[in-house]
């Protein structure tokens, strides 16, 4: 997190990523996989600004095969491609908001056959696996960076791009609980375009099908809570199995982790997310003490010291008893009375 102004070395690196992207007549944009908003919007908020400048300009992302729902309304100039459609030796491939290459799926070969790979990223646990970057890991979100490279490019911001930002902004701070005061700045700016934030946050957080209720009602129900795991701190968990999922979206499987969060007896909150059988995928999210980030790396994910993911094999019975393990030997630092570098609402 920053209080105050950007750091001389991120006004550096956004210069130097600026002018990379200055003069590319092709630039494919790529997010990883399961898009979130900050990814899908960061890649689209930059795309729609190297577009107006006359560059060919793609985005995509490995997977699922389309994009998600809440999302669409963000694509105003048709610039998302599925994987088959990006070339094989990009020209210039920018990754937003991706840790790590294995990240991108069946895109990240690109990074080895790219001319040049801009990562922009804020997670603590990037790899820097790019030939340029432009990574902070005190930014609120991936989109707080694309606009300091907005700036640096000279771009007037406009509010299709704006609202890209935004949609980033929402998600990653939780609807601004967890935004620090440069992040408050960003979006002052943002809405100074005629975004309609409340429209933004009711499409991306607040809106889903009838069939979420009775899906929640099972989910919930299920829920368990152990007061002596996670070091004496608490750990609340649930699964989402593939019965479940049946007539909801992946927004819907997104929002359970926020509600079973907010348990007040448990520091950690842990969703298996049933991908296949004997195959989860698991979000982490921490209050305020417990690094998740830590866990996550032991079975090979990351992302935020509050919250953090990674997918394994095995029963749900497995897969949580390594979890115990991990948690109970995870990083556990002071309670900062600030907001954190979490990832928001759906993750980050
Ligand atoms: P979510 O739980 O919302 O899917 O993700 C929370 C955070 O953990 C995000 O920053 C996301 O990028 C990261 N994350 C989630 N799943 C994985 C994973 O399988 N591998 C890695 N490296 N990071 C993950
Ligand atoms: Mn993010």
């Amino acid at each position: 997190m920053r209080n105050t102004g950007i750091a001389p070395t991120l006004t550096l690196a956004a210069d130097e990523a600026a002018s990379l992207l200055a003069g590319a007549q092709d630039v494919t944009l790529v997010a990883h996989v399961q898009p979130d908003a900050d990814a899908l919007g960061s890649a689209l908020a930059l795309g729609l600004a190297l577009h107006q400048r006359g560059a060919t300009v793609r985005v995509s992302f490995g997977a699922p095969e389309q994009t998600p729902e809440s999302l669409r309304g963000l694509d105003v100039a048709g610039l998302i491609v599925g994987p088959e459609d990006v070339p094989a030796q990009p020209d210039l491939l920018v990754a937003l908001d991706t840790a790590s290459r294995d990240r991108l799926g069946c895109l990240a070969d690109r990074v080895d056959t790219a001319s040049a790979v801009l990562v922009i990223d804020h997670h603590a646990t990037n790899e820097r696996f790019g030939t340029h970057h432009l990574v902070d890991v005190e930014a609120d979100a991936t989109a707080v960076l694309v606009l300091e490279l907005l700036d640096a490019l000279e771009v007037p911001l406009d509010e299709p791009i704006a609202r890209c930002l935004y949609a980033g902004l929402v998600t990653d701070t939780s609807c601004f609980r967890r935004a620090d005061p440069n992040t408050h700045a960003v979006a002052a700016r943002l809405l100074a375009t005629g975004v309609d934030s409340e429209a933004v946050t009711r499409e991306l957080l607040d809106t889903h099908p009838f069939g979420w209720l009775p899906m929640l009602a099972t989910v919930l129900g299920r829920a368990q809570l152990e007061p002596a795991s996670v070091q004496g701190l608490g750990l609340v968990h649930t699964t989402v199995r593939l019965a479940d999922m049946a007539g909801v979206r992946s927004e819907e499987i997104e929002s359970v982790v926020d509600l079973v969060r907010t348990t007040s007896e448990a520091e950690v909150a842990a969703v298996l997310k049933e991908m296949q059988p004997d195959r989860w995928s698991v979000s982490l999210r921490a209050k305020q003490c417990i690094d998740v980030s830590a866990a996550a790396a032991e079975f090979g994910g990351g992302g935020h010291r509050l919250a953090a993911g990674f997918t394994a094999d095995g029963t749900a019975d497995h897969v949580l008893h390594r979890l115990r393990t991990a948690l109970h030997h995870a990083p556990r630092h002071q309670a900062q009375p600030r907001h954190g570098d979490i990832s928001g609402s759906s993750g980050l």
